[in-house]
Parts: structure tokens; sequence; C-alpha cells
């Protein structure tokens, strides 16, 4: 058996073949021809470029902690001549400049925080955790993955959050937040660990969200509160990735205790909101009686019938406050004025009586002078008896003036009285309704169209006479809400109420229906007298244009009109011109469309 040729045999024969070949004489192809000849492979001879790389490693600068990490990691790699590890430290160094400079987590965070404690339509805090955890399952490491789906979540959370906030109904068990506040912990400290912790700033945000966040929220719990601070510290000075995750386990603990305490919130507020339900139900059944409660009791049970919002509650409250108030001074003056006619009465009564005795003294007096002249034995004594009868006759008739005098004034002052309670009873009326109307447009509200409604079917039943029902609904409403802001957005609901008003007739019934959706009540008028009605309203809404800091707004409304049939109810015929308002949107909006 041939022994192996000595390096220095292959060595000249690889230069022969590479002129041989006429290949550039270059480390590579060197190496490669040598592991030809050699019969070896090609990984038993790496190159290390020491000098060059000694060189970059003095340079390197060390003054951030991330930039002495990243030499630390780089001398290793220089010291053991690993030529791979040098690769990789340079890769990775890359890839996170990538990140820092291309995914703002910061200002994401921050974003998500505040989706998180928002609220939005038909999203619980169980299911915004479930889609949390989609966002995260699998995207440990992958950074970039991790930045683009926590994105489009947040913004697909920010798109459906309604202006409305809607607390989810009581008693509806999966409707009820669960854990919020926890949930924040797990996913914060989830992300920490992903994101890679490094980042001073993140860390910053991660101790906000304790001390801030959490803790504000812990009010009533100073032992928790204060635990949530010694997190939050604990979280700044966690400058290492080991120190951070040494932490996951208190930051658990807390969760966990957070958790029991959202329960037993949740717990308390269903019991509590039960408690205030069951006794509205009473008074609402105690108070039958008292019509100017009566709606004070049915605007709060209102609130509870659908889902509770605070828009809706601040609403009521504004709408009680006024009614109550102007109650509360009607109430005053009535009760006065009653009492000032329940002692004219009495006086009055005094009077008669007064009266009655005066005539019955008056009667005794003649019977005892017709005895008396039953008796007269002469003429002189028979003159002496009627001038006692003149006499008292006299007397009589003035009392009887003087009685029908007064009786005459205290009546007209009763019947002042009985004016004055009368007045201030509809006074009461009219503010006791005050809770029927939106507060915002000035129109009525659903309750007070209801009552409405069922006045003007009567009537219209009573007159053989007809009735429509037209439903608006503004045009790209979000759109100018979102651009303008929502004070801007109230204003045009205002101007828009303003706009019906002055150009239906006193007779039509103008209520706002929904946030951007008024129905108009249009009695004796026919389908098409009530499409025209419409149609002129759109020309004067775009003739009367609104104004917005000065700048002018085009607003245009889609509307559905439909006529009363038999058996109608307010829904249904409602129903129906919804219908036709929506086929009106779906031709192109700014039209009238007929069910
Ligand atoms: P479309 O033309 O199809 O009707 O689109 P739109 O944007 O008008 O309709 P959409 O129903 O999507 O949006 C209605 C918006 O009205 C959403 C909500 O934020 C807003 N909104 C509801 N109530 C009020 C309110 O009282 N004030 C303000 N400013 N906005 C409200
Ligand atoms: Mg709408
Ligand atoms: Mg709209």
């Amino acid at each position: 058996m041939a022994s192996p040729p000595n390096p220095s045999e292959i060595a000249r024969e690889t230069l022969r073949r590479l002129a041989a070949r006429r290949m550039a004489p270059s480390p590579e192809n060197y190496h490669k021809l040598y592991n030809e000849i050699a019969g070896t492979t090609g990984d038993v001879i790496e190159l290390f470029p020491e000098r060059e790389l000694r060189a970059i490693q003095s340079a390197l600068p060390r003054e951030t902690l991330v930039q002495q990490k990243f030499a630390r990691r780089f001398d290793m790699a220089v010291n053991g001549r690993n030529w791979a590890q040098v690769r990789e430290c340079v890769a990775d160094l890359v890839r996170q400049l990538g990140e820092e400079r291309d995914l703002p987590w910061t200002g994401l965070l921050a974003e998500f925080l505040r989706q998180w404690e928002g609220r939005q339509a038909g999203l619980t805090a169980a299911r915004k955790r479930e889609a949390v955890e989609r966002v995260l399952s699998g995207a440990a490491g992958n950074n970039e993955l991790l930045f683009g789906r926590l994105q489009g979540l947040v913004k697909s959370w920010s798109t459906s959050a309604p202006a409305d906030e809607e607390i989810p109904l009581v008693g509806d068990e999966a409707e009820v937040p669960q854990g919020s506040v926890p949930v924040v912990g797990d996913v914060v400290s989830d992300l920490a660990q992903r994101i890679g912790e490094e980042s001073s700033e993140l860390r910053d945000l991660f101790a906000y969200t304790f001390e801030v966040l959490i803790a504000a929220q812990l009010g009533d719990e100073p032992e928790l509160a204060a635990d949530a601070r010694v997190l939050a510290r604990k979280v700044r000075h966690a400058t290492t990735r080991q120190a951070l995750s040494g932490l996951q386990a208190g930051i658990k603990r807390f969760a966990f205790r957070l958790e029991i305490l959202t329960g037993d919130r949740a717990e308390l507020r269903a019991g509590l909101l039960n408690l205030l339900q069951l006794l509205l139900e009473n008074v609402g059944e105690l108070v039958v009686e008292d019509r100017w409660l009566v709606g004070q009791i049915a605007v709060v049970r209102d609130i509870f019938s659908g889902p509770i919002n605070l828009r809706s509650i601040g609403d009521a409250e504004l709408r009680l406050k006024e009614v109550i108030f102007k109650q509360s001074q009607l109430k005053h003056s009535l009760n006065e004025a009653r009492e000032s006619l329940k002692q004219m009465l009495a006086g009055f009564v005094d009077h008669l009586a007064e009266f009655a005795d005066s005539t019955s003294d008056y009667h005794d007096k003649i019977e005892a002078c017709a005895v008396k002249i039953g008796k007269a034995e002469n003429i002189t004594q028979l003159e002496d008896v009627l001038a006692e009868v003149i006499r008292e006759t006299r007397i009589i008739q003035l009392n009887a003036q003087r009685s029908r005098d007064d009786l005459r004034a205290t009546q007209q002052r009763v019947r002042e009285a009985d004016r004055k309670v009368s007045e201030l009873q509809a006074e009461l009326d009219r503010a006791s309704a005050l809770v029927r109307h939106d507060q915002l447009t000035g129109a009525l509200n659903r309750r007070g169209l209801e009552e409405a409604f069922d006045k003007e079917v009567a009537r219209a039943q009573r007159h053989h006479s007809t009735l429509c029902v037209a439903m608006l609904d503004i045009d790209n409403f979000k759109r100018l809400n979102d651009s303008l802001g929502h004070d801007a957005g109230d204003a045009a609901l205002i101007h828009l109420a303003t706009v019906i008003r002055e150009t239906m007739r006193p007779q039509d019934t103008v209520a706002r229906f929904g946030g951007e959706e008024f129905i108009i009540v249009l009695p004796d008028t026919s389908l098409e007298d009530a499409r025209k009605a419409i149609v002129r309203l759109q020309r004067e809404l775009t003739r009367r244009i609104f104004l917005h800091d000065n700048n002018r707004q085009l607003i245009t409304f889609s509307a559905g009109v439909s006529e009363l049939r038999p058996g109608d109810t307010q829904a249904s015929i409602s129903k129906r011109a919804d219908e036709a308002m929506y086929a009106a949107k779906q031709a192109g909006k700014n039209r009238v469309m007929v069910a």
C-alpha cells in the first residue's frame, strides 16, 4: 500500500495544477485543489483574518450597555478564533439594527395599552385576550412577525372602537369583563420576554405599566398597589435578560392576585346592579300614581334594559338633573298655590254658613212677628210689628248683598288660584316630558317618539287620514367624526336637527332614533308628498351649509319613506323606512327612496 503523499508534495502538486488549469491563484482555489489532491474535506483548514478582526475589535465603541454587550461577544469570537461566531455576531447586530430602526415598539405598545384599556364594540376582555394569545403563538424570537401581528391587532381594535363605550350587560356571563388588569400584566410580561429586554425604553414602559397604569387602579388596595410599585422598581433595575426572567415568577404571582381581585370586583358590581334593578322595579310600581316621577324611573330602567354605556348614563344624568331641578321649583309653587286655594275654599264655606245663619235668624224673627201680628189688638201694635218686619227685612237684604259681593270676590279668587294650579301642573308636565327629549339635539328621543307616534296613529285612524314615516341617516358621518373630531360631529347633529325642525311643518314630529339617525313622522301626508318633503329638506340642508371653524362642511343624508298600513306598529313602519333608507345608501347615498 502506497504511503500517503507528504504535505510539501501535495503543495507542489497543487501549485502545478493551478497553473495547468489556468485557475486564479486565490486562497480558495488553492484550498480546493489541495483538498482534492489530499483527499481531505474543505473545513480542515479555515482562514481566520485575525489581524483585520483585531483592528475592528479595537475600534468598537463600548459606551452603552448594548454596545458593551456586543463588543464582549465579538471579543470572545475573535479570541477564540471562531469565525462562525464572528459571522453570527455581526449578523445579529445587523438584524438588531434593522429592528431598532424599523420597528417602533414603544409607540405600538403605548397604543396597545390604550386599546387594551379602552372598550370596543363586540369585544370582551376574554376575546381580546384570545386575540393576543393568537398574536403571540409561534412568534417567539421573530420580532418582525410579532410586531406585524400586534400592529394588525391594535389597528383592528382601534377601528372597531365605537363612540359609545359599551359595558357588557349585567348577568351575561360571557360579557362580564374579566381580569383586565392581570391580563395586562401577563401580556406585558410575555411581550417583554419576546421583544428583547435590552431596550431600556421598553423596560421603562414596562415599569410604567406597573407603576402608573396598574398601581393607579388599585387605590382601594394599598398593599397590592405597593407591590406593583416594587415590581416597577425591580423591572427598572433588571438590565439583563436573566434579571428580567428572574422577575417572571413574581409578576405571575402578582397577576394571579390581581385576577382574584378583579373577579371579586366584577361580582360586587353585578351584585350592586342587581340590587339597584330590584329597587327600581319596586319604585316603578309604587309611583304609577305620580306621573311626574314615572318618566324619571323609566329613564333609569331604560339604561338597564340595553347594553349599559357611559354615554347613555351621562345623557340620562343630565336630563334627570334638569328635570329634577325644574320639578323641585314647580312643585314648591304648586304646593303654595294649592294651600291658598284650600284656604279660600274654607273661607267661602264659612261665608255661606254665616249667610245661612243670618237668614235662619231672619226667618225666626219674621215668624215671631207673624205671631205678634196674630195677637195684635189694635193698629198701633200692628204698626210696631210691621216696622220691625221692615227693619229686619232691610237688614237681611243688606246682609244678603254684602254676602253676595263677598262670595263673588272669593269665587273669583278661587278660580284664579285654580287656574294657577292647573298652569303649574301643565308646566310640571312639560318639565317632566323633558326626559322624553334627546339631550344633544332637543329632538324627541325613542321614548318620546313612541308616545308621539301612538298619538299620531290614533289621530290618523280617527280622521281616516294617512301618515308617513321618514328615516334619515347622515352619509359618511364616521368620516366627519374622524376628520373633524367628535365635537364637530355633535355640532353637525345639532345643525341637522335644527334644519329639520325649521324646514318641516310644525305638526311633523322629529325624533333622534340613534347615533346619526333621525325619524320624522308626517301626519296627514301621502307617500309621494312625504318623499317630496324630504327631498326639499335635503335641498335646504345643502343651502344652509354647516360651518365648522369657519370651514364649510357639506352634510348629506340618505332617507327612506314608508306609509302607515293597517296593523302597523312604530317598529314595523320604521323598519320599512329603514329598509328603504338602506336601499338609498346602496344606490349611492344622498337620496330619498320610498318603501
Ligand atoms: P353611512 O354613509 O353608510 O351611513 O356611513 P356612516 O359613516 O355615516 O355610518 P356608520 O354607522 O359607520 O357611522 C356612524 C358614526 O356615527 C359612528 C359613530 O361614531 C358616530 N356617532 C354616533 N352617535 C354620535 C354622537 O352622538 N355624536 C357624534 N359626534 N358621533 C356619533
Ligand atoms: Mg347609521
Ligand atoms: Mg351614517
